[in-house]
């Protein structure tokens, strides 16, 4: 049967590098010479522990990540983080408090969940639709909160930061699951930064902590043990059974990404990719509609409605099921919102976005 060429612009699990799973492919039985494959491996083995070193160096080496933060591979996805930041961070303070940024479904859930643990600021007012960031000359931030926390890449609603929040020497927490690596980040404004693999770097199942030295021993009495940064940082993430072939596969991810030029080149690539996708929209005269303000419009996920400004599910129905004859998937929005989302995060190529591209230019042409 003829291949036919799927493109996969799904929000995560996502696209990863075919040269990856290539090469994943012809390691699966027999690792590196060892006879064994990393599935069956254990996670106590040299072996294992060559691979996990690798994976804290090439993260070290390109995110340029200082010395005085460690560097975790652990389990329980971006929502695990969700409860482990407060268990482990707002005791920082007396006061157990946070300031929290609530541009989207990602942060609202993190801000929802720290309320079990301390008292909770969104310290702008509530937005109506999360559609912008609202300017930081409206956030009342508190210097006596534990940190400031925001979600840098709102998945679902395709809102993004492009600048890094100032917060007046407060530790500052972001969720860059959706867009790490994705762009360079100086990791020394941020007490920590946590992210789920399955977006730009790896399959699902491991999540990246990055946190700086001084803020670990500060958890909460309550906080289980497999959550504590500090027990984790002390054991190389390997307090229990860390989720092992994710790790090997994010190495893989990595190296990838050094191989094609690093955090900056990527960047580059998804200003392009993105710009391809947003200038149709803005070109469109109200076909395509996308909600979000250009000033904070996320370069990873891309959401926009057909037809008009609230979406026409007819149109959009056949813009999917066209997309989907030509081999283009997953770009059904979030159920939340609907429409569609494009996500292009970094193994999505400006080939596979020309051909999206192709493909709105072609359907604006027979519906206008
Ligand atoms: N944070 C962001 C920005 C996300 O996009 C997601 C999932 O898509 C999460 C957190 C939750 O991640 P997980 O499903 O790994 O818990």
């Amino acid at each position: 049967m003829e291949h036919k060429q799927t493109i996969n612009f799904g929000a995560g699990p996502a696209k990863l590098p075919p040269s990856v799973l290539l090469q994943a492919q012809n390691e699966l039985l027999n690792y590196s010479s060892t006879g064994i494959s990393v599935l069956e491996m254990s996670h106590r083995s040299s072996d294992f522990n060559k691979i996990i070193n690798k994976t804290e160096s090439l993260l070290r080496e390109l995110l340029n990540i200082p010395d005085n933060y460690k560097v975790l591979f652990l389990q329980g996805g971006g929502s695990g983080q969700f409860s482990s930041v407060p268990l482990n961070l707002i005791g920082l303070k007396e006061d157990r408090c946070a300031d929290y940024l609530v541009t989207g479904t990602w942060s609202a859930k993190a801000a929802k969940e720290a309320e079990k643990y301390g008292k909770v600021n969104v310290v702008h007012p509530k937005l109506d639709s999360y559609t912008k960031i609202p300017d930081p000359s409206s956030w009342t931030l508190n210097p006596s909160a534990s940190y400031v926390y925001y979600c840098s890449n709102e998945t679902v609603h395709g809102v993004e930061y492009n600048f890094t929040p100032e917060t007046n020497g407060v530790v500052l927490v972001s969720d860059m699951s959706s867009n790490f690596l994705s762009r360079p980040v100086d990791v020394s404004k941020f007490g920590l930064i946590f992210a789920g693999a399955q977006k730009n770097v790896g399959c699902a199942g491991v999540t990246v902590v990055i946190v700086r030295e001084d803020l670990l021993g500060h958890a909460l009495k309550e906080c289980p043990i497999v959550l504590d940064y500090k027990v984790q940082a002390e054991m190389n993430s390997l307090y229990n059974t860390p989720p092992c072939f994710s790790i090997y596969i994010m190495t893989l991810v990595l190296e990838w990404i050094k191989n094609n030029g690093g955090s900056a080149a990527m960047e580059m690539l998804n200003k392009q990719k993105s710009s391809m996708i947003y200038d149709i929209i803005n070109a469109s005269n109200g076909f395509y509609v996308c909600p979000v303000d250009t000033a904070c419009r996320s370069r990873m996920n891309v959401p926009f409605r057909v037809g008009k400004k609230e979406g026409n599910e007819a149109l959009e129905k056949e813009f999917l099921d066209g997309a989907s004859k030509r081999g283009m998937i997953s770009l059904k929005g979030h159920r939340s919102v609907g429409g569609i989302r494009a996500s292009l995060y970094n193994a999505v190529t400006l080939e596979d976005t020309k051909a999206l591209a192709d493909y709105m230019k072609e359907f604006l042409k027979e519906h206008q």
